[in-house]
């Protein structure tokens, strides 16, 4: 206050997501092949096959971080199309940015730093949107639906790839355990974070399952909604369209 303005109050987790992917970031591919077992690259494969996307086509990869997605997209859009890497933390976006540079890639891909529940887009815009591993960091993921919805076209495509409910007790037994010691191990190890990662386990637990997030996807308005657990539940892809 000492311009003699009211402060804005700065939400708590919107200052804790940034402090941990500006904390990850240049560490963030290493980290996701390790702590996955490599198994996210089958992951983003499955949701590139369930998106649709074709030459031509206009995607917005939002939360979208070093690229993964945004890098085969901008392949199958080719040079009519156009896809937007977005994300909320400029240390992510701009490992990204030179991850793809290097790569070759740009063309057709534009770097927006943005948020998800208030995106600098159109209405009916999109032919695909996809949120990769980005919803659960989202503090009002109901508005970050809604905003999502709005800036597809009528008959475009939302996915949703994130952390589910495991399927069955062993699984959540095992997973349980792998996240809470050999995740913030890991992160100690390699990354020189262990908070970082302890959080990352956290938001794991609190995210909606796979019920809770279609019900919350039909209410942003998306129609068709569905989803297919991979690896036992731990991780869900769910896609609806809007009509
Ligand atoms: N999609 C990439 C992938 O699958 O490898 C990156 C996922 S990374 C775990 C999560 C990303 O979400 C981070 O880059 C973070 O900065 C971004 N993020 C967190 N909150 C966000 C928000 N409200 N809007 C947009 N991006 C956000």
């Amino acid at each position: 206050t000492h311009f003699g303005y009211q402060q804005v109050p700065v939400d708590e987790k919107v200052k804790r997501v940034a402090g941990v992917f500006d904390s990850v970031a240049s560490k963030y591919d290493l980290m996701n092949d390790l702590m996955s077992m490599g198994v996210h690259r089958l992951w983003k494969k499955f949701t590139i096959e369930l998106s649709g996307v074709r030459k031509g086509h206009q995607v917005l990869d939002i939360a979208g971080g070093t690229g993964d997605l945004t890098m085969q997209f901008s392949r199958l859009v080719g040079e009519e199309g156009q896809v937007i890497l977005a994300d909320i933390n400029a240390s992510m976006l701009k490992v990204g940015r030179d991850r793809l540079l290097d790569r070759g890639y740009g063309g057709n891909i534009r770097f927006v730093q943005a948020n998800a529940e208030c995106l600098p887009f159109p209405d009916n815009h999109f032919d695909v949107v996809t949120i990769a591993f980005g919803l659960r960091n989202v503090t009002d993921k109901d508005k970050a639906l809604r905003d999502m919805t709005r800036i597809l076209k009528p008959g475009g495509r939302l996915l949703v790839l994130e952390f589910s409910k495991p399927t069955n007790p062993l699984m959540t037994k095992a997973y349980d355990l792998y996240s809470f010691t050999a995740l913030p191990l890991m992160g100690k190890l390699f990354a020189g974070d262990s908070d970082s990662y302890r959080y990352l386990a956290e938001s794991i637990r609190m995210h909606p399952d796979q019920d809770t997030l279609k019900g919350m996807m039909e209410a942003a308005g998306l129609s068709e909604v569905e989803y297919h657990n991979m690896t036992s539940g731990v991780v869900a892809l769910h896609r609806g369209i809007k009509l």
